[in-house]
């Protein structure tokens, strides 16, 4: 389905949805963030002892990522495909697939479902576009930032996308997996992905994505002046906002 940029995600495909359904652990680290900010914006929305329905499925990440370093995408896809299967049957009404790689096989997981999935790369265009930004910078895996499966979705709303250099793609995404995906933080590598922003504000970008669900947990907006998009907390908000 291509996408209507003037409306939001749940104005969409139905009039209400109540629970959302998480296919998360990829890597635990960032679902913590999902799990977290889902429950925080419903707290604040709606006060008191509120808080989210979710029903959510976390998978062994080194299952998965074996399955995309070896390119057996459509392995993975299967997998996930299941996951999405059983959170449909135990009630979710909408899916958040907390991962941008791993909407690289978005359609095969929606194939079979009857709900929607929210999609991260769709979600981090309507904010972009609501915030006026045109020109934007984009981290994340080298899948993400290599391939069209994700920067389409930003072209397709007018976004013009810059990326860093070859070395810096490798660079970035070895951070992601080796270290960030693990949970583990070091000043040196904040240090390098600062530089990387700058460097893609030279270039032109007026803002930049966080695209990847664990880069959030190195690199915060108070660590630079260029605005910073975190996909993870774009997401979170607004599939909880899509309960409302
Ligand atoms: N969480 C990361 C992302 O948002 C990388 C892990 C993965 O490959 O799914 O892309």
């Amino acid at each position: 389905m291509s996408k209507d940029w003037s409306k939001p995600f749940w104005q969409l495909y139905r009039s209400s949805y109540e629970t959302i359904g998480l296919i998360s652990g990829m890597s635990w680290k960032s679902t913590a963030t999902y799990y977290k900010l889902i429950n925080e914006t419903i707290k604040e929305e709606l006060g008191g002892l509120h808080s989210a329905k979710i029903v959510l499925y976390s998978v062994d990440f080194a299952e998965i990522e074996t399955y995309q370093a070896t390119g057996n995408w459509e392995k993975s896809g299967q997998v996930l495909a299941e996951i999405a299967k059983k959170l449909e049957k135990v009630g979710a009404d909408f899916i958040v697939i907390c991962t941008n790689t791993m909407h690289k096989i978005v359609d095969q997981i929606q194939q079979d479902l009857v709900i929607p999935i929210l999609h991260i790369a769709e979600a981090i265009a309507e904010a972009l576009l609501e915030s006026g930004v045109r020109k934007v910078g984009l981290l994340g895996t080298k899948y993400t930032m290599t391939q069209a499966f994700y920067k389409d979705k930003l072209v397709e709303a007018d976004l013009d996308v810059l990326v860093p250099s070859a070395d810096e793609i490798e660079e970035v995404n070895r951070m992601i997996y080796d270290e960030l995906c693990k949970g583990e933080t070091y000043s040196k590598s904040r240090a390098t992905y600062l530089t990387i922003i700058k460097r893609l504000k030279q270039a032109g970008a007026e803002a930049v994505i966080l695209g990847c669900t664990e880069i959030g947990l190195l690199v915060q907006q108070d660590d630079t002046e260029i605005p910073l998009f975190d996909m993870t907390t774009v997401h979170a908000v607004k599939a909880a906002l899509a309960t409302l």
